[in-house]
Formats: C-alpha cells, sequence, structure tokens
C-alpha cells in the first residue's frame, strides 16, 4: 500500500519518552539484540530503581521500560552503560541479526556487521533524520529475520555473499560481506531522497525498485540476479537446549508476555555470558558449558523463564493493554495470562472458529494468538495469527483466513 505521512513518527526514545497511561515509557535500542550482562544489570536495575520493575521486550528487539520517574536519571545511567552512544541518532539504531549466528547453524555470520552498520549510521549527521520506523535487518540465510518486514537488510546467499532487501523483499542485487555495511547505509540515505515524507520504504510509490536503481547507478559493479530469495516470517523461536558450533552451549529462554522482572534479569546478567535479544521477545544466552547451561535452566525456569518449546506461553502475545494504554478496554494482559493458567489456549491443530461478545473466562482459542485491546491490535505478530480483541460487547476470536 502506498502512502504519505503528514506529520512526524513518533517513536519514543530515551530522550524523548512516551507518555503512556501508565506513565512516561522509554524505548533503549539495543543493535542486534546485543547485551553485555553489565548492560542487562544497568536496565535491570533501571527498572527496579526508576520504572515499574519489569524490562519489556520488543518485536524489534530493543527493550522498553514503563513508568520512568527519573528521565536525567535514565539518561545518565545508560550513557554510562554504552547503551545511549548518541542523542542525536538514538532513535535510528534499529538493526535486527539473526540471534544464533555464528553459533548455530546459518550462512554467514552476521554479528560481526552490527558494529560498523550502527558506527556508520551513527557517523553520518544527515541519517539522524531517518524515521525511527525504519528497519534494518541482518539475515545469516536462515531466514529467521528478512521476513520481519525490515526497510533496508542483507541475506545471506554463501558464505561470502548478501542478497540485498528493499521494503523486505529481495532486490536482486548481491554485495560482498566486505561492501554490505557500506551499501545499507547508502541505500539509506537514498530512501532519505526519495521518501517525501513517508516513514518506510514499502510506502513509496514503487520504492523498493526506484532505490534498487538508485543503488546500481552509485554502486556499477554490483552483481544482480533474477532468482530472488523468498522471505517469510518464521513460526518457531530457538527454546531450549541449543548446541552451538564450538560443542559450548546456547539456551533458547522465552519470556512470559515478553516482560522480563529485573530480578530475573539480574540472574541472567549474573551468568557473565553475552546476551541476545530476540525479535520474538525472548533471550538468548551463549557460549555457556554443559554443567553450566544446567545450572541455567535448573535456577531460571522455576523464576519463569521458559525453557520448553511446547509451552503454550510461546503461542501467545499482546499489546500494553490496561493500565498502560488508555485506548485499551481491559486488561488484556492478565486475562490472557489467565487463560493461559487455565488451560484455554489450545493446541495449533484444535479447529478454531469466530465468536464473540465473550466473557475474558469464555475465550478459548488455538494456536499462535494475540490479544489487543481495542482493533488496533499494536504488537500484533507477523505470519498466521488468532486475534483475540477486546470490543465494547466483550471479546472477539477471529482465527486466521486459511
Ligand atoms: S491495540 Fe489498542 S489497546 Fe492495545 S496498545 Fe494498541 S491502541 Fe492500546
Amino acid at each position: 500500500m502506498v502512502m504519505t505521512r503528514s506529520e512526524p513518527d513518533s517513536c519514543p526514545g530515551v530522550l524523548r519518552l512516551h507518555e503512556a497511561a501508565d506513565g512516561p515509557l522509554a524505548r533503549i535500542r539495543v543493535p542486534g539484540g546485543r547485551l553485555n550482562p553489565e548492560q542487562l544489570q544497568t536496565l535491570a536495575e533501571a527498572a527496579r530503581d526508576l520504572g515499574d520493575g519489569r524490562i519489556e521486550l520488543t518485536s524489534r528487539g530493543n527493550v522498553q521500560l514503563r513508568g520512568m520517574r527519573d528521565a536525567a536519571a535514565l539518561e545518565q545511567r545508560l550513557t554510562a552503560a554504552g547503551l545511549l552512544p548518541s542523542a542525536t541518532h538514538e532513535r535510528v539504531r534499529n538493526i535486527i541479526a539473526s540471534p544464533l549466528s555464528g553459533r548455530v547453524g546459518g550462512i554467514a555470520d552476521v554479528h560481526g556487521l552490527v558494529p560498523p552498520l550502527d558506527a556508520g549510521l551513527r557517523g553520518a549527521p544527515r541519517l539522524a533524520d531517518l524515521p525511527g520506523r525504519v528497519l534494518f535487518t541482518l539475515d545469516d540465510g536462515r531466514g529467521d529475520v528478512s521476513g520481519l518486514g525490515g526497510d533496508i537488510g542483507v541475506h545471506g546467499v554463501d558464505g561470502e555473499n548478501f542478497a540485498l532487501l528493499l521494503g523486505g523483499a529481495d532486490s536482486g542485487l548481491r554485495v560482498p560481506a566486505d561492501a554490505a555495511v557500506q551499501l545499507m547505509l547508502t541505500a539509506a540515505h537514498e530512501f532519505l531522497d526519495l521518501r517525501e515524507g513517508r516513514w518506510r520504504v514499502h510506502e513509496i510509490e514503487d520504492g523498493p525498485r526506484r532505490l534498487a536503481d538508485r543503488l546500481l547507478l552509485a554502486h556499477p559493479g554490483l552483481d544482480t540476479t533474477a532468482t530472488r530469495v523468498e522471505t517469510t516470517a518464521p513460526q518457531d523461536i530457538p527454546i531450549g537446549w541449543l548446541t552451538q558450533g564450538d560443542d559450548l552451549v546456547t539456551l533458547g529462554a522465552g519470556v512470559r508476555l515478553g516482560s522480563l522482572e529485573a530480578r530475573v534479569a539480574e540472574f541472567v546478567a549474573a551468568i557473565e555470558r553475552p546476551i541476545y535479544l530476540t525479535p520474538w521477545r525472548s533471550l538468548i544466552i551463549t557460549d555457556l558449558e554443559e554443567w553450566a547451561a544446567e545450572q541455567v535452566v535448573r535456577v531460571l525456569a522455576p523464576l519463569g523463564l521458559i525453557f520448553d518449546a511446547n509451552s503454550p506461553w510461546l503461542q501467545v502475545s499482546a499489546c500494553a493493554g490496561q493500565p498502560g494504554c488508555a485506548k485499551s478496554l481491559t486488561d488484556v494482559r492478565a486475562d490472557l495470562a489467565e487463560a493461559v493458567e487455565t488451560a484455554r489456549v489450545l493446541p495449533p491443530s484444535t479447529p478454531a472458529f469466530p465468536r464473540d461478545s465473550l466473557l475474558p473466562e469464555e475465550v478459548v482459542a488455538s494456536g499462535r494468538q494475540h490479544w489487543s485491546g481495542c482493533s488496533r491490535h499494536c504488537g500484533r505478530p507477523r505470519g498466521p495469527v488468532t486475534d483475540v480483541t477486546a470490543t465494547p460487547t466483550g471479546y472477539r476470536i477471529d482465527p486466521p483466513e486459511s
């Protein structure tokens, strides 16, 4: 769909908090989802000391802190932890990378591209004008993040070359690994030239093709191909025990409704290993010896982290709802939690039918489902998903079209 935006985008950051119904909300960009243990500890302390005690994970692998009582103290803490390296470019650092890259599976290792891409964004004064919604994706060839609706991205096609994605689809341009970051930065500049007030590449009429044409003019040596990489939203997220190529262990940990308690985050930080936030609102804890991984599961599973890929919590998501959103008709997250705990979230194979005017305790839905406090469906994941929507007459269930 082609659309024109008349207003500037209003994405929150650390220096521009969003006035949510439950208080100021800060969104902190975490390029590539990577946090070191000290940074996770800083976030946990900020959530506990200055906010509502929880770290919200977002669908872009970023984090949000709600109910921020002291914006200046937050800025100071995040800056000291290296989580706010630029005041001018903080909202444009939206970079998702395949979380398991370089450790488990994949064709290329894309984590090494994140720091130069982030530095390149921050180093170009003009790129501070990118809308906060622009998303960069770095997919190591397994197809886990290319289907997440990025604007500018690369997708590994072999160990040395990437496909360039524009507007979430393969442009047909091919670039070697050592030129990939520069090409993405050039694409960001060209997008600014083309955008005429629009926020996303796909919102520009014929945007991906026009952008590709401009890139070919700027880089005439680029390879092109008629064979396109298909991009689809992944349905399975990495959960549980994953053996790395070097025989160490990565643990994928689900987080209930993407809301991580500060004290649980502190336990994760205390493991002292690199941590990745995923765009599926989960955690990846890396580089563990087997005995250490066993201990981590033993300690963190009782605290609510999910290491069982069959858990119904992994089928469900929800918008902020009450009390965080003034538009919400109800506390959808509490209603959804009750549905999970009383076994009303059924396996995906169960037949599903539309229903409406339901009391919270009457809602029974199967498979992937997203609960919303109104019809805007904020935070709805990509791909087939059942909508459970609060309406003035009760909940409505809309299964995905088959
Ligand atoms: S879906 Fe509606 S209720 Fe939920 S966060 Fe968005 S606007 Fe608020």
